[in-house]
């Protein structure tokens, strides 16, 4: 497969799509970022590495930081981690309250905000220094010492993030939170905040395409069945309410975050990170989307 070839032809198709969407805003920060960017990188599970745009420039992560936190939290709390989150495609938006509040504060899976903030508090309850140990874990899974928090970021995002407290105090309320709820929120968006490029990404994400070599990284160790079922939530869960249509249109297990990254993969074969910060009503990257439709299309390469 000449994926070299297959990344420029993408990337022509897709150029009419530079300006389309919208950058998130609602985090200050990410207010600033220059919203014409795209970047695409494929790493193979043999080390090939092909890449196409801005591949190399670091955006915030957001939410695709979810599959690293619920890594952790299964590799340390196994299957009765379940008993706190579910694992049901949301169909509502990302920081639903309405839902959690209907589901009495168990949120419905990890890849939503009330979920992961569940996973943090798992994570100050596990860990011995939570923002030290989640960070060497990030980078051992990456290959890279450089990878680290933008606390710009997360202290902007704490300023505004009026929602993201009231679903702790909801799952406070519920019993689903024993840690202090400042200090969640404040692990919470430490853990978006994650600066990452697109080629670190991918690299990032091969783990979870390449379940042939054991995950074990930084003392977080996950079974290859357990690496499966990961990717089966990404599949259902990971582009909140676009989930069915990102199922429809790529068919490939993967993560969004409003920083506009997506890391995705294609099991036995590759992961694929791309970056874009212009974002559809949904909140998922309108030139990332489009990228992995086509990837897929023009590969003929999908997991269905
Ligand atoms: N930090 C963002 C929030 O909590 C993450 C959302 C996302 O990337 O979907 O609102």
């Amino acid at each position: 497969m000449d994926y070299k070839l297959i990344l420029e032809e993408i990337a022509a198709e897709i150029e009419p799509l530079r300006q389309v969407g919208r950058q998130a805003d609602y985090i200050p920060a990410l207010a600033k970022v220059n919203p014409d960017r795209f970047g695409i990188c494929i790493t193979t599970t043999d080390g090939e590495v092909i890449e196409w745009g801005d591949v190399t420039e670091r955006f915030s992560i957001q939410s695709v930081t979810k599959v690293f936190s619920l890594s952790m939290s299964l590799s340390l709390m196994g299957e009765s981690l379940w008993k706190r989150v579910g694992k049901e495609p949301s169909g509502a938006a990302f920081n639903s309250l309405i839902q959690l509040e209907l589901d009495r504060g168990i949120p419905r899976n990890p890849f939503i905000n009330a979920g992961a903030i569940v996973l943090a508090d798992v994570l100050i309850s596990t860990l011995d220094n939570p923002e030290k140990d989640y960070l060497s874990f990030v980078r051992s899974i990456a290959s890279d010492s450089t990878i680290g928090y933008d606390y710009e970021v997360a202290t902007s995002e704490r300023a505004k993030g009026y929602i993201n407290a009231a679903i702790a105090n909801m799952l406070k309320y519920y019993g689903n939170l024993d840690n202090d709820i400042e200090d969640v929120l404040h692990f919470y968006f430490l853990q978006c905040s994650v600066e990452m490029s697109c080629r670190q990404l991918s690299k990032a994400f091969l783990p979870f395409a390449d379940r042939s070599t054991a995950f074990s990284f930084d003392g977080i160790s996950l079974t290859s069945s357990q690496v499966k079922r990961i990717n089966a939530v990404m599949q259902t869960c990971g582009f909140y309410n676009d989930a069915g249509e990102y199922s429809y249109l790529v068919g490939l297990p993967g993560k969004s975050g409003v920083g506009g990254g997506i890391g995705a993969v294609y099991p036995g074969r590759y992961a694929v990170a791309t970056w874009s910060p212009r974002l559809n009503e949904k909140g998922n990257s309108v030139m990332g989307m489009k990228a992995l439709e086509l990837l897929t299309t023009h590969t003929n390469e999908s997991i269905f």
